[in-house]
């Protein structure tokens, strides 16, 4: 899986902060971005933070590109209504050969692998005699596996990507969300690092909210954003 960040608003702690300000301040709007400083800003984010006062967050928007996530996982993605996707199209875009991914639990273990492989290469053949026969692209799909990759472009504000993260870099979610969640989370931290100074699960800030508790907390932001992490399912409780 690739994930890009491909536009987003400029400055946005300066701006997060300044539309925050406005609240509390007699100056004219025009002037508030240009008084902000990055000390002052990362004062007031983190009061905006702790008080529950999160509509300045929405003021500022990410859109990421992402490749080869399963349709799996962005069906899980697009129950995100705050946010808006551009999904490419299964009618109008021929699928290639096996574009498959692979979970991790099947890939170490050479029996479930050779038999993975086996089955999406018969519904890759299956697919493609489908559509040779005159089948349309839109009734052909309906032979492809979940596991069929896709692309996707997505903006979500920071209001959002908060709740985002909460949920989906929690344990529990499934492994390759959690695994999208992270990447977007190291995005957003390159370009906004105080709002997103304290983005992720639960059991990193305050607590796990979890009635079924992985088992495995997460120690620090560090080990959250590790490449190569932990992308066994949650343990059964
Ligand atoms: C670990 C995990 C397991 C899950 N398992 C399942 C499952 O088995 N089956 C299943 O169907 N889903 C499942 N989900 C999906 C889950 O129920 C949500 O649909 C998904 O996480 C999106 O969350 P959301 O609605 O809070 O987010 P968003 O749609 O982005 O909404 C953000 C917030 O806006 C508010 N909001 C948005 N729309 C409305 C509205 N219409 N009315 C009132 N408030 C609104 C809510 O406060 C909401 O939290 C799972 C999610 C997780 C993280």
């Amino acid at each position: 899986m690739k994930v890009y960040l491909l536009n987003s608003t400029p400055e946005p702690d300066n701006l997060v902060a300044a539309a925050a300000r406005i609240c509390y301040s007699d100056a004219a709007a025009s002037d508030l971005l240009e008084r902000e400083s990055a000390a002052l800003s990362a004062r007031l984010l983190k009061e905006l933070r702790l008080s529950g006062h999160h509509s300045p967050f929405e003021h500022v928007s990410f859109t990421f590109g992402v490749d080869g996530l399963s349709r799996t996982a962005s069906h899980q993605l697009v129950r995100h209504r705050i946010a808006s996707f551009s999904q490419q199209s299964q009618r109008y875009v021929k699928a290639g050969n096996a574009d498959i991914v692979v979970p991790p639990s099947v890939m170490g273990n050479s029996e479930a692998s050779e038999l993975f492989a086996q089955q999406a290469e018969s519904a890759s053949e299956a697919y493609r005699k489908l559509l040779a026969i005159g089948i349309p692209a839109e009734d052909a799909r309906f032979i492809l596996p979940h596991g069929w990759e896709t692309r996707l472009v997505m903006t979500m504000n920071a209001r959002a990507l908060h709740h985002f993260f909460n949920l989906r870099l929690c344990r529990r979610a499934q492994w390759e969300i959690r695994e999208l969640a992270r990447l977007m989370l190291v995005e957003c931290r390159s370009v906004a690092p105080v709002i997103f100074e304290t983005a992720g699960p639960f059991c990193l800030s305050g607590g796990c909210q979890e009635s079924r508790p992985c088992g495995r907390p997460y120690d620090s932001m560090e080990s959250l954003l590790a490449e190569n992490d932990d992308l066994r399912p949650p343990l059964p409780s």
